[in-house]
């Protein structure tokens, strides 16, 4: 494995780099304090395809390979998390999910949707059921063609602007994991409700919503995979998210250190630059060592998830723990480094701290990737 990247792999990284100096970054603070989702800016990132870099070309994507999409995720981490979100959660998420398990059919719906410039949504957890997946309450049944979904999801990110949604639902809570299933479902039909969305601490350029499902039919073709598979989609699906959120943590991570170094070279205190204080070159080297060790995590985790490596159950889960960890000591740390004016909104590091701690809370918490290791451990040994 060569650890230089190609010039076509860094073309792909400097495409969205560009769009992000260009049309995310001189409005992104104004972005944040409003908590405003600027939908016509994700729009005319998606009308060049910067959404669909990871999709085959057959389906209407770059085609590019994990590893390169570690690197254009840690991109777009730099640039702002919320909008790497944003692309991720209609990437990855719906369309990843159905090119892994649907058919053709499937595949070219969700697709569609995608090419032109639709969002998608993940919606799997609920009031009552987070961490605890399988527990959710959201029902389904069978009538002639039709599953008819009812119940309500919360959290939902791109939940209140979505045009396509991958959503769980039980048969029958008493079955378990075995009950649930996951359906493709439009995002604009009769009896879909989108509830308040989320006014967060961070990642504000995202937009996090509830979504009520009231009596929603959808033809018996939109069942993604087999009957009572849907954890084992969902479980699938998150191997890969849990590579795109700790690359996303290593952008922020490097934005941090960026931030950090370019400050402490400028600050005089006690006569010379504070990079100069080795207690402060000592904030960075470990902000420098998160990086790199994070970097090497995912790219490792990436080529094992393309080769179905056994143990990538694993490496997903150190990748996510050790990565998002590590973006919110990191964005602590630039603080710490930028001191009071780190702590003002006059300077970019706040805002990164903010963002980087939800990574420690979705696509499973730092909590359950613990157990996730746990048990592969224990099935390994
Ligand atoms: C901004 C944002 C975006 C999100 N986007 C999406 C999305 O697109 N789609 C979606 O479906 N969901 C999404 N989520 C939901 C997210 O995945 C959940 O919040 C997360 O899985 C945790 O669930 P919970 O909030 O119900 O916490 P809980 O499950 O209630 O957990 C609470 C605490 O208990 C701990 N805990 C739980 N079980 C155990 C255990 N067995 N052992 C030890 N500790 C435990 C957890 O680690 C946590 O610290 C999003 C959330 C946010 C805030």
């Amino acid at each position: 494995m060569s650890y230089a990247y190609t010039e076509d792999q860094l073309g792909f990284r400097d495409l969205l780099a560009d769009f992000m100096r260009k049309e995310v970054e001189p409005y992104k603070a104004q972005w944040d304090e409003e908590g405003f989702f600027p939908k016509d800016t994700y729009k005319k990132a998606f009308e060049i395809g910067l959404h669909m870099m990871e999709i085959p070309e057959k389906w209407g994507g770059a085609g590019l390979d994990h590893e390169t999409m570690a690197l254009i995720y840690e991109e777009a981490g730099y640039w702002d998390a919320g909008f790497g979100m944003t692309m991720l959660t209609t990437t990855v998420q719906p369309l990843k999910a159905t090119l892994m398990f649907g058919t053709d059919e499937q595949i070219q719906m969700v697709s569609d949707v995608a090419v032109n410039g639709g969002f998608g949504c993940w919606a799997l957890t609920e009031p009552n059921s987070g961490s605890d997946a399988s527990s959710l309450e959201t029902t389904y049944r069978r009538e002639g063609d039709e599953f008819v979904l009812n119940g309500s999801k919360c959290f939902a990110t791109l939940g209140a602007y979505a045009d396509m949604m991958v959503v769980f639902a039980t048969k029958d809570r008493k079955l378990g994991k075995d009950g649930v299933s996951a359906f493709i479902v439009p995002g604009h039909l009769p009896g879909i409700i989108v509830g308040k969305s989320e006014n967060k601490m961070g990642m504000r350029l995202s937009n996090t919503a509830s979504v009520t499902f009231d009596e929603v039919r959808i033809p018996a073709a939109n069942m993604l995979g087999e009957e009572g598979k849907g954890m084992r989609i969902a479980l699938a699906t998150l191997n890969l998210g849990r590579f795109e959120i700790a690359s996303l943590a290593n952008g922020i991570t490097r934005r941090a250190l960026e931030e950090a170094v370019k400050y402490a070279k400028v600050r005089k205190v006690f006569g010379k630059p504070i990079i100069d204080h080795q207690m402060v070159t000592a904030i960075l080297a470990d902000m420098a060592t998160t990086l790199e060790a994070g970097r090497a995590l995912v790219r490792e985790g990436m080529a094992a998830f393309e080769e179905k490596d056994p143990n990538v159950r694993i490496m997903a889960s150190a990748a996510k723990l050790f990565c998002c960890d590590g973006c919110v000591k990191a964005s602590q740390d630039a603080i710490q480094v930028l001191g009071g004016y780190g702590y003002s909104k006059e300077y970019p590091v706040e805002k990164l701290y903010r963002d980087s701690k939800i990574l420690q809370i979705l696509e499973g918490t730092q909590q359950i990737q613990k157990i996730v290791i746990g048990r592969e451990l224990n099935k390994k040994y």
